[in-house]
């Protein structure tokens, strides 16, 4: 198959996984704290088409008339993603220039009804796990194609962006900052799209305060499923607006958001400490959270069995105390990193450095532990790029990512971590595992993201890269068993677990995530895309298919039955 024809040597290979495993430890301690690793896999790829008479249907397509353009070669680029474990290859791409080419085609595709299974993904930066934004001999939309009209910024009292769908949350940022504005919720990488994000939730440090990227939205633009571009926001198709954000892309596609923005800051103190009893490190984290002055950035994450941590993160944090970092022995420990950040302009620094003291001085962390860092504010924000230009530059950014997110209640978070971090995992060298909690009763709870029923609860991040090949501890297969362990505990735990960018085969897992919200989720479907044809790849709804034939044994019965009733 294509994947293995491109596959590199296996010498090669043997050579990179040594390569990786140092970058592993390199990056994990250095200024970006991610490891968004990565290689190749075979493809899955079904067997049955869901339409015939493809040359029909290409020839429809063709003879659309549009600003941007479709096609129908090349498209390997369609069938990949950040995953890269699943590759499914649609019959064309639409590279639209303006809204209404997406209006025409999602329009032309639903007019032809269910006599063909043709399906529409709206592909943002590629960036999901598990094939969601692909689309099997369907149609992909190459969001990021959608450039026009430009970012208009809104300066007043509540300001606001104006954006593409497709635009990356990186350009967003830059030209914020020249209005001296910023977006007040983020992701931890940036070069994903703002369509992609808002369709999932878009968390990260500031979500405790700000709630999730889909809590600082004022208004959408949204192409339906028939077709139908609909304006819509709190007042105004509410029900969409709503339905949409954190939606999985099921309702519509995000051709334009209105972001809502604040003053942005220049400098940024990031900070980190370390804890041996997550007891401590989680109460530290719930204090933080709950606290009105807190910091403007909380995270933390888990480091099992890493030699030399401290050392390796001098590179861009100093130690308070020097001495006694060095002396730190992470050897076979399990450790849990609480990582924060103070905003702040050059002009405030006095007060910023009594307000950080005085909000340690609340914290339980091994006292020589502590690191500072002071960097300018995007380059906080663009953290773990500069990771991804190093693995790119290695080759080792495609690799499997066989990530899982999960949100647990506050109340179960000690089971978890007890049987997770103290029996299933034995090491934390296929990636960085995150872990903070969030404040959800400062989020709507009208989106369509599902949460656990507690008001606070934690985010845990498995974020592992496989290695190609490897049929050790780092290779796909062990990983996702452990993976399944995971989810396995989980369940007969009965921890209250929801996914994050949840990913499930069958309907009655899927009903089981949404829980008391599924009916809405599918009358929501119905109404706004009731032949089902819209991001196929999240596996939710199929699109009903009759063929020609079928239609005609229909009518046949149809008359059989009338003919009957006379
Ligand atoms: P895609 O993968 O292209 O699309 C995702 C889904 O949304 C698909 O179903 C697609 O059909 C649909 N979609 C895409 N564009 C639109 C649109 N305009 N309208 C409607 N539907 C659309 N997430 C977090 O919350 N926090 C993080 O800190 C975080 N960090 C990450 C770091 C890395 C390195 C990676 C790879 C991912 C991270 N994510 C994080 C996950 C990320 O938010 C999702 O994978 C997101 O879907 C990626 O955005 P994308 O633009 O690449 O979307």
């Amino acid at each position: 198959m294509e994947e293995k024809k491109n596959s590199p040597p296996h010498g090669l290979l043997k050579q990179n996984n040594m390569i990786l495993r140092f970058l592993m430890v390199l990056l994990s301690s250095c200024v970006i704290n991610r490891n968004y690793l990565c290689s190749t896999h075979p493809m899955v790829t079904p067997t049955v088409s869901p339409h015939s008479g493809s040359s029909n249907i290409t020839a429809s397509l063709e003879a659309l008339r549009l600003d941007g353009h479709l096609s129908f070669d090349n498209m390997h680029h369609a069938a990949k993603d950040f995953g890269n474990r699943h590759h499914f290859l649609p019959s064309a791409v639409l590279h639209p220039k303006s809204v209404s080419d997406i209006s025409s085609t999602i329009k032309h595709i639903f007019e032809m009804g269910t006599t063909t299974g043709l399906t529409v993904a709206a592909r943002g930066h590629g960036h999901s796990l598990e094939g969601q934004a692909q689309a099997y001999h369907g149609v992909v939309i190459n969001m990021e194609s959608l450039q026009a009209p430009d970012m208009y910024f809104h300066i007043g009292e509540l300001p606001y962006v104006d954006a593409s769908g497709g635009e990356l949350w990186i350009n967003l940022l830059h030209e914020s900052v020249k209005h001296g504005l910023t977006p007040k919720s983020w992701t931890d990488y940036l070069h994903l799209t703002v369509g992609g994000t808002l369709s999932n939730a878009g968390i990260s440090g500031q979500a405790f305060r700000h709630g999730p990227q889909i809590n600082n939205v004022y208004q959408l633009e949204v192409v339906t499923g028939t077709g139908e571009v609909v304006t819509c926001s709190e007042k105004k198709n509410a029900d969409l607006f709503y339905g949409v954000l954190g939606g999985l892309g099921q309702f519509g596609i995000i051709t334009r958001a209105r972001i809502s923005l604040e003053p942005a800051p220049m400098m940024v103190k990031w900070i980190r400490v370390l804890y041996t009893d997550f007891f401590l490190f989680s109460k530290d984290q719930e204090h933080l959270i709950s606290s009105k002055n807190s910091f403007d950035y909380i995270e933390g994450f888990v480091i099992i069995n890493r030699t030399g941590l401290l050392n390796n993160w001098r590179s861009s944090f100093n130690p308070k105390d020097p001495v006694q970092a060095s002396q730190f022995n992470s050897e076979g420990r399990t450790l849990f990193c609480l990582e924060i950040a103070k905003y702040f302009n050059p002009e405030e620094t006095n007060f910023m450095t009594q307000k950080v003291d005085s909000l340690l001085s609340e914290l339980s962390y091994i006292k020589s532990t502590l690191l500072l860092s002071e960097v300018s504010y995007v380059e906080f924000l663009d953290r773990v790029h500069v990771s991804e230009l190093k693995l790119r530059e290695m080759g080792l950014w495609e690799v499997p990512h066989p990530w899982l997110n999960l949100l647990i209640p506050k109340s179960r978070i000690h089971d978890f971590a007890n049987e997770v971090f103290g029996n299933i995992l034995t090491d934390t060298s296929t990636g960085p595992i995150l872990i903070y909690p969030v404040d959800k009763s400062k989020w709507n709870n009208r989106t369509s993201m599902v949460t656990p029923e507690e008001d606070v609860f934690y985010l845990v991040a498995f974020l592992s890269s496989a290695m190609p090949f490897s049929k050790g501890t780092d290779g796909l297969e062990h990983i996702l068993n452990q993976n399944k362990r995971i989810l396995d505990f989980c369940k007969s735990a009965n921890l209250g677990m929801k996914q994050y960018l949840p990913h499930y085969i069958t309907r009655e897992d899927w009903k089981t995530h949404f829980g008391t919200q599924w009916e809405v989720f599918v009358m929501r479907k119905s109404t706004y895309d009731p032949l089902a044809i819209l991001a196929p790849g999240q596996r939710i709804f199929q699109k009903a298919r009759r063929s020609f034939s079928d239609i005609g044994l229909q009518n046949n019965q149809h008359n059989i039955q009338s003919s009957k009733g006379r």
